[in-house]
């Protein structure tokens, strides 16, 4: 098969749909990999890094569109990439559907076959392509929240691990699925004092057994939540209900009830936050402050570490662009229903019914 590569156009996207290494899979497998020239440069990638990979530089992404049967990319195609989409061509990327109609009438239009990342399934009932943005976003949030806790950034002047003597921040971590779990898992090992919260007995049990004393954990109700909050130095909050928007756990009133300084890192921002003073920040400006508490809402975090998420996608991705380059998307999709719950739109219809019913298209 014929798999191309191409420069991410969407504004302050740097991550990449192949790396060298992963075109180094896919010619060794016998394939011819285009790459265009520059599609790497974001993640410290060459176009000579690619063609010692025995990869093929184009110089325009047209040229790529004209020539691949697969296109591996990171984000939804832009409308000019959507224009160079070809009948039959697979495009294999995060397509986030449900909220573009515009994106989604096109890929129609293109008679394209539209795998997603994001709807791709594994047998644990999770979601495998999302993960590792999820586990950089948690890894990042303490970082992040340690920066905004210095008092240049507004903070209270805390060292997450302390020193010998003086004791360390609190940290409450709302959420103990893969954004909190990594979340804590950072904050513990810097030596912050970690508390995580959950409503779901069976996460609390699996965090318990995990971190033992290294971390506590807490049910999450209304009392639990708001002494955790007035108590804590950095607030995380990662929630997530699948399929609806993130319930507000730490309102405007409780912001009052905090140590002046501290700080709230909202991951939860893409599912439109979990605290109710929140509201989307940017790489460029991240952090505003109000009633002196410091609120850090980047919707893309992972965006910041390009070439860690380039790398973690990418360990996850090829797999299946192996197999859908070896056996053809058809025979790939029928053997394996967890890739084919990915298959958003083939043959100019949606494929993928929470998508069809979100657009109020035919399914
Ligand atoms: P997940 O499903 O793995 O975990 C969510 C956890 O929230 C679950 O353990 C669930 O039991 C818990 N939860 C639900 N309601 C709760 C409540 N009331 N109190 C306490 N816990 C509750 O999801 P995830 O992959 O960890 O993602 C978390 C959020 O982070 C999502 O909104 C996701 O979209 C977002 N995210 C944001 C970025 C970013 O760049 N900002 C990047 C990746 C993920």
């Amino acid at each position: 098969m014929i798999v191309g590569t191409v420069k991410e156009i969407k504004n302050h996207e740097y991550r990449v749909g192949l790396t060298p290494e992963s075109v180094h899979e896919l010619t060794a497998h016998g394939h011819r990999v285009l790459v265009e020239s520059g599609a790497g440069e974001g993640v410290g990638a060459s176009d000579a890094l690619y063609k010692k990979a025995g990869a093929e530089i184009a110089a325009t992404a047209a040229d790529i569109f004209a020539t691949a049967d697969m296109i591996v990319k990171v984000k939804e195609p832009q409308s000019q990439e959507r224009a160079l989409l070809r009948p039959g061509q697979i495009l294999y990327t995060y397509l986030h559907l449900a909220p573009d109609p515009d994106q989604a009438r096109d890929l129609i239009a293109s008679g394209a076959t539209c795998i997603a990342y994001e709807t791709v399934t594994d047998a644990h009932g999770g979601l495998p392509l999302l993960k590792p943005m999820s586990q950089v976003a948690g890894r990042m949030a303490i970082q992040a929240g340690a920066t905004a806790l210095e008092k240049a950034h507004g903070g209270r002047g805390v060292l997450l691990g302390g020193v010998p003597g003086v004791l360390p921040a609190k940290v409450a971590v709302i959420g103990g699925g893969v954004v909190g779990f990594n979340a804590a898992q950072m904050a513990a090992g810097l030596g912050a004092d970690v508390t995580i919260l959950d409503r779901s007995p069976e996460v609390l049990e699996k965090l318990g057994m995990y971190f033992e004393a290294r971390a506590k954990t807490r049910f999450s109700n209304r009392a639990n939540l708001a002494e955790c909050v007035a108590d804590a130095d950095l607030v995380i909050g990662a929630v997530l209900i699948p399929g609806a928007a993130a319930p507000k756990l730490v309102t405007a009133a409780m912001l009052k009830t905090m140590k002046k300084g501290a700080v709230l890192v909202d991951v939860a921002i893409d599912q439109g936050g979990c605290f109710e003073t929140s509201h989307a920040t940017t790489h460029a400006d991240p952090t505003y402050i109000i009633d002196g508490i410091v609120h850090y809402c980047v919707a893309n975090m992972p965006g910041a570490v390009a070439r860690t998420s380039t790398y973690a996608l990418n360990n996850v991705t090829l797999p299946h662009a192996l197999r859908i380059a070896e056996l053809g998307w058809k025979d790939a999709l029928r053997g394996d229903a967890h890739l084919r719950a990915g298959l958003n739109i083939w043959d100019g219809k949606v494929t993928y019914q929470a998508v069809a019913q979100d657009l109020g298209l035919p399914y």
